[in-house]
């Protein structure tokens, strides 16, 4: 591990003002962060630790959820209104790691984990997110657990994270400090970037910018969801395939379906042509089953990879099942 120094800045401004520099990274719980320095896979000269700038307020009022950057992962999925009204982000984040590393991890700091994809985590290896031009290795290679949507031929490296599958379904926003002082809101379905001819450049999220929090708008939908994941092992393990699904049902037919899937591709997935195919629609096992058909839409498998269409289809439709039984 190359030798780097910490700060912790008393204020958003000044943190904001330290992480400006390219050889600077902020750090939050510190489980991925650690990894990364450990293993010489980022070398920043300089951290900024988050810890002091009191983030941590997870706040609902007048049905919207405030979820501060540095709130926990273990007190979000615990926190009530979240268990009560958002049952999918709870169930993503109890799916997520293990009680020590949820006791730790961060709001701000799972949206920006770094893929687990073994060619990026191994220097040993050239890596096209590592090292731009360098090569991706991964689409000849073992492509097991990596992406089938999103990708480049310059890279299939999956996003890890399971909280963001469930924010994307619900249409979270994050709100973001810029170095010069102003508080911005942006969609989480604009924040990541497809991997493109850079995929170094994981997010729109600009040097020096920080998460202060994760919005979720008041909306009934959130209330009929769940987060379904499947993975080699059962615990502490990161998703195969993991799916998250919310419906809004009115007079016996779905009004408003929401879908979106972890472990397949390049950022977390929305499956618009699957809501639009449910909408309208009583719903039923044949239902479920046809407008999962269309989850394959674009996709580039490999041979190692391509059981994860048919495995994303079967997910999506038994959490469907799930909440509309
Ligand atoms: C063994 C193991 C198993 C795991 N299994 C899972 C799993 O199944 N599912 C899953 O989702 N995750 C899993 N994780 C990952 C874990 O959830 C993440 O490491 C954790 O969420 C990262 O949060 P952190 O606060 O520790 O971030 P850090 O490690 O401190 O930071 C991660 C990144 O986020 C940036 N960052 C952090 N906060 C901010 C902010 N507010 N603004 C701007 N940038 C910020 C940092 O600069 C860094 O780039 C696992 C981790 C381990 C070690």
């Amino acid at each position: 591990m190359q030798n780097f120094s910490i700060t912790s800045p008393s204020n958003l401004p000044a943190a904001a003002a330290a992480g400006q520099n390219s050889d600077t990274a902020f750090i939050a719980g510190g489980t991925d962060m650690m990894q990364l320095l450990k293993n010489n896979v980022i070398t920043p000269s300089k951290l900024i630790d988050l810890e002091k700038l009191s983030l941590s307020e997870i706040k609902s009022e007048n049905g919207v959820l405030r979820l501060g950057a540095m709130a926990t992962m273990a007190d979000v999925a615990a926190h009530p209104v979240v268990r009560q009204n958002w049952p999918a982000i709870s169930r993503a984040l109890l799916l997520s790691a293990s009680p020590q590393v949820r006791n730790m991890g961060t709001m701000g700091g799972n949206l920006l984990q770094r893929t687990r994809c073994l060619y990026f985590r191994d220097t040993g290896f050239a890596c096209n997110k590592r090292a731009p031009g360098s090569g991706c290795p991964a689409i000849p290679g073992d492509s097991r657990d990596l992406a089938i949507l999103g990708t480049s031929p310059h890279c299939i490296a999956t996003h890890p994270s399971d909280l963001p599958v469930a924010l994307m379904a619900l249409d979270a926003e994050l709100e973001l400090l810029t170095p010069e002082g102003t508080t911005r809101r942006m969609s989480l379905s604009k924040f990541y970037r497809l991997p493109g001819t850079t995929p170094h450049i994981e997010s729109n999220l600009e040097a020096g910018q920080i998460i202060t929090a994760v919005i979720l708008a008041d909306q009934a939908i959130g209330r009929l969801s769940t987060y379904l994941k499947v993975r080699d092992r059962t615990s502490f393990a990161f998703a195969l395939v993991s799916a998250a699904v919310a419906l809004d049902i009115e007079d016996g037919l779905i009004k408003n379906a929401r879908v979106a899937l972890g472990g397949v591709g390049t950022m977390p997935w929305r499956v618009h042509q699957v809501e639009l195919a449910l909408c309208g629609q009583k719903p039923s096992d044949r239902v479920f089953e046809l407008a999962t058909l269309r989850i394959g839409e674009g996709a580039q498998t490999t041979e190692m990879n391509a059981f994860k269409v048919k495995l994303a289809q079967r997910t999506v439709v038994r959490a469907l099942q799930a909440i509309s039984a």
